[in-house]
């Protein structure tokens, strides 16, 4: 994974392992086996093989479990997590992939309490920065300011943004009246239908790429519309104060994948990236470069573009296999950058900053909570994302610091320390943070993302019906097949 420097990189030395990264998981570790661990471990025979131990796996594994059935959770990486991953900068362990929680991701929250771990406020406390086809302006509140003559316009799309997340059933857009028309349109194309101010345009496209980590040009007006529906609308997706960027939680996200790894204990087996699904009447047969699984079912929560990659026996019926053909990973790149103090406070900025003339962006403050040091965290998005993901580490750097610089002046070249993670490049993910269809494929292809294909269900944050994208949807994914599962056994 280029340039990055997550705290679990050493391999495991056992193939059945709790899924724990190293110094993260004291406490946690010494619990007992499950008895069905053992026997499969044994046997390798379960009720249940899932594939993947993102938060969707491993959610569906705990609640079979808790329904009385056995489970194996067959993870390709050297950890669990999946979009979720830890990492340590300047002594403070981050997120390097998911990260924050907005009040009505009640699943995540819940999750949270269950573990006992506590939230804190994303810091926003003094002016933001937006600075939009060449006007900068600082702003406070949830709306970036544009120039005067664009705000009206840029208010009346975004209502018209929200009236579509209204009026979609988020989790089945392929349903809703005017599907066909605006599954036709590129987000781009719609933006250019519907503004006509350049800045506005402009602040789209911006909001756009922080959000599906693509480009306009690149994704289904249908899907952003439906995406936003199941958040509850564009304004939770936006927000910080009572939106998805809300609250952190206290020594990170991460922390509660290992957590429900560790619930699961042997149950969980790392470095076994499946690599074919079998299915006939008596069952499935899922087989990894080691070892093959029996079961009654499979789950697979790999994300589509990866689900796809996997060779199943009879094949996928057309409309799933072109569904997994044509949903590709958006692209990311998350950075952290850790300074000596959050400077930029002293000047009534909250770090957040949104702007058209950096590669970088957006970014805002990840100051650790205690000792007086600070800290920013921010994304390459989209197409700055594609074109700096194949530069060396060093390069990127110098964009990030250059780019923080024109807002917050030559401080922000002395950083006391930078951590990374390319996702487009990270060979089990290929990319995130969600999976985003291009125009005419919900329409054709949209049941295909939920519906079982004999012995196989799907999920993933991908087939969540609120919180798609999010943590929270994939959760809400694992919680449902469970249900399917429980059905069915
Ligand atoms: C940079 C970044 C920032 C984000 N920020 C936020 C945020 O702030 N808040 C938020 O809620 N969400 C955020 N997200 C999104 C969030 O992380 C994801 O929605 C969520 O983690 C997805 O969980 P999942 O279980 O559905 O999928 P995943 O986490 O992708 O889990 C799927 C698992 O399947 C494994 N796998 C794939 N193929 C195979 C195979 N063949 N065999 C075995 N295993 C396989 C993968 O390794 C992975 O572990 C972010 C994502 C990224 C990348």
């Amino acid at each position: 994974m280029a340039g990055h420097r997550g705290i679990d990189g050493g391999r495991p030395s056992r193939r059945v392992a709790i899924g724990l990264g190293a110094g993260m998981g004291a406490g946690l570790a010494g619990l007992a086996a499950a008895p069905e661990a053992t026997a499969a471990a044994a046997g390798r025979s379960v009720d249940v093989v899932v594939v993947g131990a993102g938060f969707a796996g491993l959610t569906a594994a705990l609640r079979l479990r808790a329904a009385g059935r056995s489970v194996v959770v067959l993870e390709a990486d050297d950890r669990v997590g999946g979009r979720t991953k830890p990492g340590r900068i300047a002594g403070e362990v981050i997120d390097l992939g998911g990260q924050w929680v907005g009040p009505s991701q009640t699943r995540l929250l819940d999750l949270a309490r269950r573990y006992g771990t506590a939230t804190y406020p994303q810091f926003a406390t003094g002016r933001n920065i937006a600075d939009i086809a060449g006007q900068r302006a600082d702003y406070e509140g949830e709306t970036p300011t544009l120039e005067p003559a664009a705000m009206a316009e840029f208010v009346d799309v975004i209502g018209k943004l929200e009236k579509l997340a209204l009026e979609i059933p988020g989790a089945r857009p392929w349903t809703f009246a005017g599907a066909a028309d605006l599954d036709s349109q590129t987000i781009e194309t719609w933006i250019v239908a519907n503004a006509k101010t350049p800045a506005v345009r402009s602040a789209m496209r911006v909001l756009t790429r922080a959000l599906l980590s693509a480009e306009p040009s690149q994704v289904s007006m249908l899907a952003y519309a439906a995406y936003a529906a199941t958040a509850g609308g564009f304004g939770a997706l936006i927000s910080t104060r009572g939106g998805a960027q809300d609250a952190l939680f206290e020594g990170g996200t991460w922390q509660l994948a290992a957590r429900m790894a560790a619930d699961l204990g042997p149950a969980v087996v790392l470095n076994a990236p499946v690599q074919r699904i079998r299915q006939s009447d008596a069952g499935v047969v899922v087989g990894t470069p080691d070892a093959e699984w029996r079961a009654r079912y499979a789950v697979v929560t790999a994300p589509p573009p990866l689900a796809g990659r996997v060779h199943y026996e009879p094949p996928m019926p057309a409309a799933r296999d072109g569904l997994t053909q044509r949903m590709p990973m958006g692209c990311v790149i998350k950075v952290h950058v850790a300074y000596a103090r959050p400077f930029w406070r002293e000047r009534g900025l909250t770090g957040l900053v949104l702007s058209d003339r950096t590669e970088f962006g957006p970014w805002f403050d990840h100051s650790p909570r205690r000792g007086g040091g600070g800290g920013l965290v921010g994304f390459f998005d989209g197409g700055p994302a594609q074109r700096w993901a194949d530069r060396s580490p060093a390069d990127r750097r110098a964009r990030v610091l250059g780019d923080i610089a024109l807002y917050f002046g030559d401080e922000a070249l002395k950083p006391v320390d930078y951590l990374e993670e390319v996702w487009t490049r990270a060979a089990n993910h290929r990319g995130g943070y969600v999976a985003a269809p291009p125009p005419g494929v919900i329409t054709a292809f949209g049941p295909a993302l939920h519906e079982p294909v004999g012995r196989i269900h799907w999920a993933g944050t991908e087939t969540a019906d609120a919180w798609v994208g999010y943590i929270d949807g994939a959760i809400r994914s694992g919680e449902r097949v469970a249900d399917e599962l429980a059905a069915r056994l």
